[in-house]
């Protein structure tokens, strides 16, 4: 293999003329044709870049000096990144990472406002003054009976098996926008250049519950370019409509007349019997839906106990679509079918909430192809054999392919096929990206082939690779940001692009009504239960190099091969 260019000469390379530097780029673009050719499903104009900027030699010193100051901030970054895994904090619960975050934001100059959109843990950092408003979010909620021990390949609950974890990742994006926002402060003043950060959180995002109310509360009112980033086992950047659904999260609670079960059942009316054919009735419907879309829920209220005819029961529904109406559709579906249950059962509908919602995002081509020059010379991380290791030995357990970890950055994603689209997750960061020119980073801090949503998506998230990761992608949203700093025509861009192609005969509106309040008091009760506990292993970093120290873990721990 040939030696790995140095940064410094990798950025050189930046600094070239256009014309030279395409050519460099369909050089260093060559290995991944053949990939791109498997992949001509997903194949769409992204592989020609429209946009592209004049850079000089100061431009290029810059941005080589915030990767060296990123390099040079890797203990703070994995400090952040351990800090915020140890903590597991379940959406509108993030209390000590809010406190966390917007210490370290302060303790830099940041003027930080708190409990912002009527969340108690969301919050607006803000540090400069006039053009461009660089706004950086990334989500910090957990996920549910998630806890394992990070570095191990296995599962091995940190605390108790049931409590919440890191089982997205999201305690690794708000320290790398934490780290590229505070190198790029600093050579913001040295070099006298204008412009606000501003750094803000996705809480609840699990719940697609945090960003329409940041949006309506007018987080974004001023801001220029949003550069979202989110965990990932690549480097990548997309424009474009994306793959992801709308979603419209709602729970349905039903009312009925409790009776003893067994000594008078015909006094009894169940709410639960109400909450099972509504159920029943979406699985039948789903057979008469369009593919792409995806419907799931679960019971949280099935009743007390079986000898009480349960006279309450709710029943809550994730529907998602391609867009806002088809995802109505399916909410006003529902709503219907409620009805019907409730005559069915001879119960009543005792009230349907909306409490999560979200667009399918769209993101903006001008700044992910700025962006995506920042990939390719910032490159992927170097692994090293411990990180493989752990890699495939988790990909083994899980029986995936035992590829180990990307060693190339991903290509720059287009828009979607609208012919082959079949649907899939989704992130509030749609509605951002309604609202104002939006990009998402992924970077490279998990493991390919886990399943999401899951302990073993955990694992690797305060560990090495996750470190390694935040590091790659911290360089790479601060070089973009010095991008946009330094060339105006990019936020001209992006804006022509978001008015004049991607809003141009879609607007937002937003799927909460005015008067709908985000629904903090969800996972209240899970805290309460697991939070004691876990509070014994938060991350002492005055007392441990690493989250691992602390934990005793030996990196990586892998099971023995047994002989048979
Ligand atoms: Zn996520």
């Amino acid at each position: 293999m040939p030696p790995r260019p140095t940064l410094a000469r990798r950025l050189a390379a930046a600094a070239l003329p256009a014309c030279a530097l395409a050519a460099l780029a369909t050089l260093a673009l060559a290995p991944r044709a053949a990939a791109a050719q498997r992949d001509s499903a997903r194949a769409t104009a992204a592989d020609s870049i429209k946009y592209r900027y004049p850079t000089d030699a100061r431009l290029a010193a810059l941005k080589a000096e915030a990767a060296k100051k990123i390099d040079e901030r890797a203990k703070l970054i994995q400090e952040m990144v351990d800090q915020v895994f140890s903590y597991g904090e379940l959406g509108f619960q993030e209390v000590e990472t809010s406190k966390y975050l917007t210490g370290i934001l302060e303790q830099n100059g940041f003027k930080v406002e708190r409990g912002v959109a009527g969340i108690p843990t969301a919050f607006v950092a803000r540090w400069g003054s006039g053009k461009p408003v660089i706004s950086l979010g990334s989500d910090i909620d957990g996920i549910p009976q998630a806890t394992s021990k990070p570095g191990v390949a296995y599962r091995d609950p940190i605390t108790v098996q049931g409590a919440p974890g890191h089982g997205e990742g999201h305690n690794s994006g708000m320290p790398l926008n934490v780290a590229a926002a505070l190198v790029v402060k600093e050579i913001m003043q040295r070099e006298k250049l204008p412009g606000t950060l501003v750094l803000w959180p996705g809480v609840a995002e699990e719940q697609m519950a945090g960003k329409a109310f940041l949006v309506r509360a007018g987080v974004f009112k001023d801001v220029d370019v949003t550069l979202f980033t989110h965990v990932s086992n690549d480097l990548g950047v997309s424009w474009g409509q994306s793959s992801s659904n709308a979603l419209i999260s709602a729970l349905f609670k039903f009312k009925g007349s409790s009776a003893h079960s067994a000594g008078a059942p015909w006094r009894g009316r169940s709410a639960l019997d109400a909450v099972m054919m509504l159920g029943m009735g979406w699985d039948m419907k789903r057979e008469h839906l369009e593919l792409p879309q995806r419907s799931h829920y679960v019971i949280p209220d099935g009743g007390d106990q079986p000898n009480v005819v349960p006279s309450t029961a709710s029943i809550w529904f994730y529907f998602r679509e391609r867009d806002y109406p088809k995802t109505l559709a399916l909410f006003e579906a529902a709503k219907t079918m409620a009805q019907g249950a409730a005559m069915l059962t001879n119960t009543q509908v005792d009230t349907i909430q909306m409490i999560g919602s979200g667009w399918s995002g769209h993101f903006n081509r001008p700044i992910a192809e700025a962006m995506y020059q920042n990939i390719q010379t910032v490159g992927m991380p170097a692994w090293d054999e411990k990180d493989q290791q752990l890699a495939k030995a988790l990909q083994r357990e899980l029986g995936s392919p035992d590829s180990g970890l990307s060693k190339r950055p991903g290509r720059l994603g287009g828009p979607v096929n609208e012919a082959t689209r079949m649907g899939g997750g989704s992130d509030d960061i749609g509605d951002v990206s309604w609202n104002v020119p939006t990009i998402t980073l992924r970077y490279p801090s998990n493991i390919p082939g886990t399943p999401g949503h899951n302990w073993a998506n955990s694992i690797a998230m305060a560990t090495p690779i996750a470190h390694k990761g935040v590091v790659a992608g911290a360089k790479v949203q601060a070089m973009t940001m010095l991008d946009i700093l330094m060339t105006p025509q990019i936020v001209t861009d992006a804006w022509s692009y978001f008015n004049d192609v991607q809003t141009k005969t879609v607007k937002y509106k937003p799927f909460i009504a005015a008067t709908d309040q985000p629904p903090i008091w969800l996972n209240a009760d899970i805290m309460a239960q697991y939070r004691p506990e876990m509070r014994k292993y938060y991350y002492d970093a005055k007392k441990y190099r690493t989250y691992l120290e602390q934990l005793g873990v030996t990196y990586p721990t892998v099971k023995t091969p047994t002989v048979p």
